[in-house]
């Protein structure tokens, strides 16, 4: 069932847990993901960025409405980190049903004069916006990009930032990085200043580069208000640690993809299950039919 980013986080907001965004950067990604939702009965936000739609084309958008239409696992389209107003007005063409305007660079009143405009057009057309408050770190050579050091998001700004702009989910800083963390990088949530947004902030609050977080830290964000997790760089892994065994034990004759990547999806599949299991948005389908 294909919803809109609004229906899919109004019942992960009112019964308290975290749909999963999984960046599906390939087919066999986004095979890999959706049969772990299938199984688990868990919502699902299927995350594509700007670098992955162009990689991709715009013909896989279709791959994944396809796959929408045939389960009755609620599926978004996302539009992740969309980076200008002409990106978000593609998407929304090509039936992507939440987007994300991700000007969190820029100056506060300039974040907030095109995130308006964007949900001034998102809204019109029954698709949700996404937008984002501070700026979250980067670790590396992740497809989202960000900043080496975290800017907090001041929980004041923010109650203002949602009522101004009408945005229907928020992606908020407090203390994760895109991509994987180095060793000496000890990752840690600032779980004081969630706390005093979500007090503040009624919508859906989102976490960006929750990859690799102890799932300490990320269970107990769930528990105080984020209801939508960005998983990226480890199902990718999973794909990626999978192919290298597969081509390793493979021999000369490996070329066929149906041999190649059924080891791959199985891996991403498993990665998938234990996330959702952490965010706690299994077996919450049954909820979307009530
Ligand atoms: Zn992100």
């Amino acid at each position: 069932m294909l919803v809109s980013g609004k229906e899919i986080l109004e019942v992960a907001n009112k019964i308290g847990f975290a749909v999963p965004a999984f960046n599906a950067g390939s087919g066999q990604l986004l095979e890999g993901v959706m049969r772990a939702c299938e199984e688990l009965q868990s919502p699902v936000i299927i995350a594509i960025h700007p670098d992955e739609l162009s990689f991709l084309t715009d013909s896989f958008v279709d791959q994944v409405k396809y796959y929408a239409n045939h389960t009755k696992v609620p599926v978004c389209i996302h539009l992740d980190h969309g980076a200008s107003f002409e990106q978000v007005i593609h998407a929304i063409h090509l039936g992507f049903t939440s987007v994300m305007i991700d000007a969190s660079h820029l100056d506060y009143e300039d974040n907030i004069a095109i995130s308006k405009k964007v949900v001034e057009a998102a809204h019109a057309t029954g698709v949700s916006v996404e937008a984002e408050l501070g700026t979250i770190g980067d670790t590396g050579d992740s497809i989202e990009g960000g900043v080496t050091e975290v800017i907090y998001t001041d929980p004041n700004v923010a109650e203002g930032f949602v009522k101004e702009t009408g945005v229907d989910s928020l992606a908020i800083a407090i203390g994760t990085a895109h991509g994987l963390y180095p060793d000496y990088l000890d990752p840690k949530l600032r779980l004081d200043i969630l706390d005093e947004i979500a007090e503040k902030v009624e919508i859906p609050l989102v976490l960006h580069g929750g990859s690799s977080n102890p799932d300490k830290e990320i269970a107990s964000a769930v528990e105080k208000g984020i209801n939508k997790i960005n998983i990226s760089s480890d199902i990718k892994i999973a794909f990626l640690d999978a192919m290298k065994e597969v081509l390793k034990n493979g021999g000369k004759e490996l070329r066929e993809p149906n041999t190649l990547f059924p080891e791959c999806i199985e891996a991403t599949k498993q990665v998938a299950m234990d996330k959702i299991k952490l965010f706690k948005s299994d077996n919450k389908v049954a909820l979307y039919y009530k």
